[in-house]
C-alpha cells in the first residue's frame, strides 16, 4: 500500500505528549481506511534538554528539514524557567519556524456552535465563526535591523527597532493568504498602516499588485491595523482570510482567539515556501502551551492538537475530505455534549483527553458507516 507522506512528531512536554497521543490514534483510524503515513519520533523542548543539553538537537533539526512535515505538541515548564535564555524550551521551537522558513503562519479561530457560549461576545456574533488569520512570521520589527538599545551621551537611553519588508516578502505571504481563500469563501483583507508607516504604504500596493496581476477571481479589501482590530470584535463574521504583518499578526490573532474563547481549541500551522515539486515545509501545532498545571492528569483538551492535524491533511497532503471528515467529527462530538473540563458547562458529560479521543473516533466511524 503507498504511503500518503512521512511526519515528523515532535511531542515535547506536560500536555504536549498527552495530546499527540490522540492524533497518533486518528493516524492508526486513517491507516486502518488505507490511508497510511510514516510516523517518526522525536525530542524537542525540556524533553531534549533532558537527554540531551540542548532544546532541539542538530540531528533533529536536520531530520525536521528530511521530513519536511512535523507535527509539534509543546513545550516547557517551570523546571527549566532557570535555565540560560539559549537553552529554555522555547528555542527549539523557535529554531524549527526559522531553519524551516517557516514564512507563513496560519491562525484559524472557529467557533463551533456547541461552544458559542464560551465567547466573550454575544452568541449571536461568534456563532459559526470561521475566519483565518494568516500572519507574515519571519520579517518584519520582530527581526529588523538595526535594533537594540545605546547609552546616549548626554544621559538615558536609546532603544530602536526596526520595521522593514521587501516586495519579495510581502509577495510570498500575500500569494499564500489569495491561493488560501481560493479555497474558502475567496475574500481576502489586507492589513497594515499605510497611513502612517512607509512598511504600509509597499504592502498595500504589493498585495494589490499580486491581486491585480493573478488573483482577480479573489475579493480583495484593505484595513488599517487599529480599524481591524475594531471590526473583530465589532463583527468578526465579516471576514474570510485576514493577511497581515509579523507585529500586527502577533496581536490581531491573539485577539480572534479568545472569540472562540478556549485556547485547549485554536489550532495553527506554519508554511514555508513551496520546492520545485510544490511541497512545502510545514509544522503544525496547537496554540496553547505544555499546561504544567494539569500535565499528567489525562485531563487536557486534545481538539487544538486534533484540529491542527486536520489543517496538516489539508495543507501538506491534499487530503481535504479527510480534513473535512475530522473536523465534522469533532464538532459532532460537541452538539452530543462531550466536553473535556476547560469546556465544561452545565448539563454536559464531563470527559479526559482519551475520552474524547474515543468519542471522535467512534464518530469517524460513524462517517464511513
Ligand atoms: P498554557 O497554554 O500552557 O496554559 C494556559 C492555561 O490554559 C493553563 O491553565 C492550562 O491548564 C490551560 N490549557 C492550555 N491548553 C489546554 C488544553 N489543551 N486543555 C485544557 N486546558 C489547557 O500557557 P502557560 O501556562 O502560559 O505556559 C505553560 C508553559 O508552556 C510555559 O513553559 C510556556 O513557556 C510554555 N508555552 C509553550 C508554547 C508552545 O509550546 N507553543 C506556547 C505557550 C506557552
Amino acid at each position: 500500500m503507498p504511503e500518503i507522506g512521512r511526519i515528523l512528531f515532535l511531542p515535547g512536554d506536560g500536555i504536549g505528549p498527552e495530546v499527540m497521543e490522540e492524533v497518533r490514534r486518528v493516524i492508526g483510524w486513517l491507516g486502518r481506511r488505507r490511508l497510511e503515513f510514516a510516523v517518526e519520533e522525536d525530542l524537542v523542548g525540556g524533553a531534549a534538554q533532558d537527554a540531551h543539553g540542548v532544546p532541539l538537537t542538530d540531528a533533529t533539526m536536520a531530520r525536521a528539514l528530511e521530513i519536511g512535515t512535523v507535527m509539534f505538541g509543546a513545550v516547557g515548564g517551570p523546571r527549566y524557567d532557570d535555565l540560560p535564555f539559549a537553552q529554555k524550551p522555547e528555542r527549539g521551537l523557535l529554531r524549527l519556524r526559522k531553519d524551516m522558513d517557516l514564512f507563513a503562519n496560519l491562525r484559524p479561530a472557529i467557533v463551533f456552535p456547541a461552544l458559542a457560549d464560551a465567547s466573550s461576545l454575544k452568541r449571536e456574533l461568534v456563532e459559526g465563526l470561521d475566519i483565518l488569520i494568516l500572519r507574515e512570521l519571519t520579517g518584519g520589527v520582530y527581526f529588523g535591523e538595526p535594533r537594540g538599545i545605546e547609552d546616549l551621551p548626554e544621559g538615558g537611553q536609546r532603544a530602536v527597532d526596526t520595521q522593514v519588508y521587501t516586495t519579495a516578502e510581502i509577495e510570498r505571504v500575500a500569494r499564500v493568504g489569495f491561493e488560501l481563500a481560493g479555497k474558502r469563501r475567496g475574500k481576502v483583507t489586507s492589513v497594515e498602516k499605510a497611513n502612517v508607516m512607509h512598511t504600509g504604504v509597499l504592502w498595500r500596493r504589493t498585495v494589490q499588485a499580486l491581486h491585480d496581476r493573478e488573483y482577480g477571481d479573489v475579493e480583495l479589501d484593505h484595513l488599517y491595523a487599529d480599524n481591524c482590530a475594531m471590526q473583530l470584535v465589532r463583527q468578526p463574521k465579516q471576514f474570510d482570510v485576514i493577511v497581515t504583518d509579523n507585529l500586527f499578526g502577533d496581536l490581531l490573532s491573539d485577539c480572534a482567539a479568545m472569540l472562540t474563547g478556549s485556547l485547549g481549541m485554536l489550532p495553527s500551522a506554519s508554511l514555508g515556501a513551496p520546492d520545485a515539486a510544490g511541497r512545502r515545509k510545514a509544522m503544525y501545532e496547537p496554540v496553547h502551551g505544555s499546561a504544567p498545571d494539569i500535565a499528567g492528569q489525562g485531563i487536557a483538551n486534545p481538539i487544538a492538537c486534533l484540529m491542527s492535524f486536520a489543517m496538516l491533511l489539508r495543507y501538506s497532503f491534499d487530503q481535504a475530505a479527510e480534513a473535512d471528515r475530522l473536523e465534522r467529527a469533532i464538532a459532532s462530538v460537541l452538539e452530543q455534549g462531550h466536553r473535556t473540563a476547560d469546556v465544561m458547562q452545565d448539563g454536559m458529560t464531563r470527559v479526559s483527553t482519551s475520552g474524547m479521543g474515543d468519542a471522535i473516533l467512534k464518530e469517524l466511524d460513524r462517517s464511513i458507516g
